[in-house]
C-alpha cells in the first residue's frame, strides 16, 4: 500500500473544533491526493455537524477534484472523502443560505491552484458573516499575501450578502501555478494607506456615521479616512465595518458586522479593537490572516510571519497541516508579538 492510500484520520472536536479542521482536509485531501475521514464534526458549536455552508465546501471539493465522498449531508457529523485530480473548468455553486461564500472559497482556491488548468468559479451566498473572512478580506489581505507568493487569482465582489438574506455573490479567477514562493512577513512595513468603510444596505446614514466616529476617536483618523458606502437597498438590509491598513508588505481589513439590535458603537467596538490590538504588537499579520496563511506557507514548504495573537485556530489549523504535509509548524512568544515559522519536517 502506498502512502497515498493511507487513510489520514481527523477529530473535528480537536482544538477549536469548528469548521476549519474539515475544510483545510478537504483542501489538503484535493492538493495531496490523501483520502481523509473525519467524525465529531464542528463538535464544539453550537450546531454541530455539517451546515450548508460546510456542505456546500464539501460537495465543491468533490466536484473540483471528481472525489468519492460518504456520507455528507446537513448535520452529518463524519464523512470519508477520497479525492481524485484537481481539475480547473468553470464552477457555480449556490450555498442557498446566507452562510459564508468566502469560506468555500478558503477552501477551493489553494486547490484550484494545482489544477491543470485555469477555474473561475463563482460562489452565492452570504459575503459579509460574523465569523468569517468578509469578502474584501479576501481580496486586499489574502489575496495581496498570496499574489506575493506568486499565485495568479482576482476575486471579483458581484453582489453583497448580508445575514439573514444571503444572496450575495463572488467570482474568483485562479491560474494554476507549479509552485508556491516561500515569503516571510516580519513588520508591516511603511504605512501607504488606512482608511474605514461603512458598508449600508437600506440601513439609516446615522448608523454608519456613528460606526465611523468611533473608529476615528478610536484610531484618532481625520474625516478624510472615513467613507460611507451605500449599497443598493436590492443587498439589503445589511451593515459591515471595515477598517483597512494597508502597509508596504501587508494589507490588512479588520471587521465589524451589523445585526439587528446591535448598537452601531459595539459593532465599532469589535473592528476597533482587533485594529488596535494589530498595530500596538507591531507584527505583520493579524489574528485571522494568520490563520489563513498557514496553509499557502506550508505548501511553499516554508516562510515565517510575526502575528498579533496566537488562536485556538491557529494551532488547530497546524496541527491538521501538520497531518498532511511533511511541515512543522512552530509559534514562539515574544514580547510584543509572536513569530509562526514554518519548516520542512
Ligand atoms: P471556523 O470558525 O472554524 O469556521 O473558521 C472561521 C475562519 O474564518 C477562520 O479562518 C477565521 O480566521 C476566519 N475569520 C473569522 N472572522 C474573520 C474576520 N473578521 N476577518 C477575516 N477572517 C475571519
Amino acid at each position: 500500500m502506498t502512502m497515498k492510500d493511507d487513510v489520514i484520520e481527523l477529530d473535528g472536536s480537536q482544538g477549536e473544533g469548528g469548521g476549519q479542521v474539515l475544510r483545510s482536509a478537504l483542501t489538503l485531501s484535493m492538493i495531496t491526493g490523501r483520502p481523509f475521514r473525519i467524525v465529531n464534526i464542528r463538535a464544539n458549536r453550537a450546531k454541530p455537524g455539517l451546515m450548508r455552508q460546510h456542505l456546500v465546501s464539501v460537495q465543491a471539493a468533490a466536484a473540483v477534484c471528481g472525489a468519492d465522498v460518504a456520507q455528507a449531508a446537513v448535520g452529518a457529523r463524519e464523512l470519508a472523502f477520497r479525492p481524485g485530480r484537481i481539475r480547473g473548468g468553470t464552477y457555480n455553486f449556490a450555498i442557498g443560505t446566507a452562510g459564508s461564500s468566502t469560506l468555500v472559497l478558503q477552501t477551493l482556491l489553494p486547490a484550484l491552484l494545482f489544477g491543470d488548468a485555469p477555474s473561475t468559479v463563482t460562489v452565492s451566498g452570504g459575503t459579509h458573516n460574523p465569523k468569517a473572512p468578509p469578502a474584501h478580506f479576501l481580496q486586499r489581505s489574502y489575496g495581496r499575501v498570496m499574489a506575493g507568493m506568486g499565485a495568479e487569482m482576482s476575486i471579483e465582489l458581484k453582489r453583497h450578502g448580508f445575514y439573514p438574506a444571503g444572496g450575495g455573490e463572488i467570482v474568483a479567477r485562479v491560474q494554476p501555478c507549479a509552485q508556491l514562493r516561500r515569503i516571510e512577513l516580519m513588520a508591516p512595513g511603511e504605512r501607504r494607506d488606512a482608511y474605514a468603510e461603512s458598508l449600508v444596505a437600506a440601513v439609516p446614514s446615522r448608523v454608519a456615521r456613528r460606526e465611523l466616529e468611533c473608529v476615528a476617536a478610536g484610531l484618532g483618523w481625520a474625516e478624510s479616512q472615513l467613507h460611507e458606502r451605500r449599497l443598493p437597498d436590492d443587498e439589503a438590509p445589511g451593515n459591515a465595518l471595515l477598517i483597512t491598513l494597508d502597509a508596504e508588505h501587508v494589507t490588512e481589513v479588520f471587521a465589524g458586522f451589523g445585526e439587528k439590535a446591535v448598537r452601531a458603537e459595539e459593532v465599532a467596538k469589535q473592528a476597533l479593537g482587533e485594529a488596535r490590538r494589530y498595530l500596538a504588537s507591531g507584527a505583520a499579520v493579524g489574528e485571522h490572516l494568520a490563520d489563513q496563511l498557514l496553509l499557502p506557507m506550508a505548501l511553499a514548504g516554508g516562510g515565517r510571519f510575526t502575528l498579533d495573537r496566537v488562536s485556538q485556530h491557529a494551532l488547530t489549523n497546524a496541527d491538521v497541516i501538520g497531518r498532511f504535509l511533511p511541515v512543522d509548524i512552530r509559534f514562539e512568544a515574544g514580547e510584543r508579538h509572536s513569530t509562526c515559522t514554518i519548516s520542512a519536517r
